[in-house]
């Protein structure tokens, strides 16, 4: 398929939506609890990482670990235009939500594009293909994520995935 989207994150592109969106808990891979929807302390003004560079150093293992799979520029750019949350507040509850369903389009992207190089039977490629066109319409609106999110899609990806372990 020739309408892929970019399946790796571009920090550049984004509004740091992971640095707000998500939760995460103190331990090995971060160095406090942060709960999700709120900024993440290390974030400067212009929405960078304050210790990027030292991520590991400074206990953040997992947010040098972490891969959005190109949701998080998606959202900021494709359905927001490049607005963000800090700016807008208003903003901050649609993105996480678009971030949210986003990250499943992507990483059931990427899991329909890794079966693409077994060698399915035919019936099994063509719903292969089937399954993948669902998670590429033209364009993304909030409302037909929030709809893909519920819709049966995910459901039958993930019903479909383990009838591929004999050509795995
Ligand atoms: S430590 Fe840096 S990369 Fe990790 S969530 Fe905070 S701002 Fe983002």
């Amino acid at each position: 398929m020739s309408d892929l989207p970019e399946l790796a994150s571009d920090c550049a592109a984004c509004a740091a939506l992971c640095c707000m969106a998500l939760a995460f808990d103190a331990g090995d891979s971060f160095g406090f609890d942060k709960p999700a929807g709120l900024p993440c302390p290390n974030l400067d003004a212009e929405l960078g990482c304050s210790i990027y560079g030292r991520l590991e150093a400074e206990g953040f293992a997992g947010c040098a670990s972490y891969e959005c799979k190109g949701a998080g520029q998606r959202v900021t750019q494709d359905l927001f235009a490049g607005r963000d949350w800090r700016s807008e507040p208003d903003l901050a509850q649609p993105m996480i939500a678009a971030f949210a369903a986003m990250r499943l389009v992507h990483d059931g992207i990427e899991l329909l594009e890794t079966a693409r190089w077994l060698d399915l039977p035919p019936a099994l490629e063509a719903e292969r293909q089937a399954l993948l066109r669902s998670y590429l319409p033209p364009a993304w609106t909030e409302d037909s994520l929030a709809a893909f999110a519920t819709s049966g899609a995910p459901v039958r990806l993930k019903a479909f995935l383990p009838r591929l372990r004999d050509w795995v």
